[in-house]
């Protein structure tokens, strides 16, 4: 049976929300980070979402629309996260 990926923070930086996960495998089953292109012995995936206005239901949502997820090392993820202008 598959295992299920441990999600492990949830961060909201201004309009945009990172839930990072551990997956519980390396490159030897995801291949590179996404980002610096080096192995990885443990694979975190990040996905990003953003807020938006919802008219149908008259109130904030979060969706992936627009947004990038990535796998790769923690480090790397936490560096591509958006910073507060
Ligand atoms: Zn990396």
């Amino acid at each position: 049976m598959e295992k299920m990926s441990e999600l492990i923070e949830e961060v909201v930086i201004g309009d945009r929300r990172y839930r990072l996960s551990r997956t519980g495998y390396g490159s030897d089953r995801y291949g590179p980070c996404d980002i610096c292109g080096k192995r990885a012995d443990s694979v975190y995936y990040q996905r990003e979402e953003r807020l938006y206005w919802n008219p149908i239901f008259w109130r904030y949502s979060w969706t992936g629309e627009g947004c990038e997820d990535h796998m790769g090392h923690r480090e790397c993820l936490e560096k591509i996260r958006r910073k507060i202008k």
